[in-house]
């Protein structure tokens, strides 16, 4: 039984103008090195459909839904905050980055794969229930896990984000859904500004300071991660797998390399071997510098499918 690698043509037809670094030249960086490292023929490809307003609706009002949906340009780019903007393509990018999700959940959830990479774009973490903001529209990890606790009927799901932003829409989805562990790592004073004060018990936010690098990293991961998810026991875990972290990446100053990435990854593989037999979808969020995004994703999605 294979891994599955899910994403989509459509997820490479939005794009932000000119110069903006969350360009649809990202996934064809990744595909091309899974391809060349030979990962791709240890993993199962899927098309993502695209999420249903029903599916979205789980994890934003029903009301943002509908005006998301409606208010894409017929031409050019209409703005959504300074760094966001949709294009004539947009909607139908960010239905299938969700829909992968979910399509991740019911492949992972119906034993047909063991774990799941979501290679889509938009991205989604800083989606928040009736928001879009930061490169992200449909948050699409949160619609994926609403998916599983609403429909499969779980009661506990873990969320790592190791993205160098905080999840922000994410922590605004969770907040108080106590079916939830949300585990994340970010830079201080980086956008969007927010997460060090945690917002509940299910909320585990480590903001590390600019040029932390490697060894803080894996100290917040194995002292704060890693207890909190082995009391909490999730029966599947889901990532929010940005590596704009990486030292190449200008985005963030956090210091990180490949090997941090292959580390974190078999760390979490570990606890879902114990927990949930080895079960974790994985969703694209950041990671703007190519070369380090592609050796970054690599190195990830080695562990993630056992071929390291
Ligand atoms: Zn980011």
């Amino acid at each position: 039984m294979l891994a599955a690698f899910i994403t989509h043509a459509d997820c490479a037809r939005h794009e932000m103008g000119p110069q903006h670094p969350e360009c649809p030249e990202r996934l064809g960086a990744i595909h091309d090195l899974l391809l060349v490292k030979g990962l791709l023929d240890y993993m199962s490809p899927y098309d993502a459909p695209l999420a249903t307003p029903q599916q979205l609706a789980r994890a934003h009002s029903a009301m943002y839904v509908q005006e998301l949906l409606a208010s894409a340009p017929t031409q050019g780019h209409r703005q959504v905050d300074p760094d966001t903007a949709m294009c004539p393509h947009t909607v139908q990018a960010a239905l299938r980055a969700a829909g992968a999700a979910v399509q991740a959940t019911d492949l992972v959830l119906g034993g047909e794969a063991p774990a799941a990479f979501c290679c889509v774009r938009p991205p989604g973490h800083h989606a928040e229930r009736a928001a879009a903001m930061g490169f992200c529209f449909f948050n699409n990890v949160a619609v994926g896990i609403r998916h599983a606790l609403d429909v499969h009927g779980l009661q506990r799901v873990a969320l790592i984000d190791f993205d160098v932003h905080h999840g922000n829409g994410s922590e605004d989805i969770f907040r108080g859904d106590e079916r939830v562990l949300m585990c994340s790592i970010f830079e201080r004073g980086l956008y969007p500004f927010n997460g060090d004060q945690a917002t509940g018990p299910n909320m585990v936010n480590v903001g590390l300071p600019s040029r932390s690098g490697s060894e803080a990293f894996r100290a917040a991961v194995s002292e704060q991660w890693l207890p909190a998810l082995e009391a909490f026991r999730p029966q599947l875990i889901y990532v929010s797998a940005g590596f704009d972290a990486h030292r190449e990446d200008d985005m963030g100053n956090l210091g990180l390399v490949e090997a941090d990435y292959e580390w974190v990854t078999r760390q979490l593989m570990a606890v879902a071997e114990r927990h949930c037999g080895g079960r974790i979808v994985s969703c694209l969020e950041g990671g703007y510098v190519l070369s380090p995004l592609a050796r970054s994703v690599a190195a990830h999605v080695k562990v993630l499918i056992g071929a390291d």
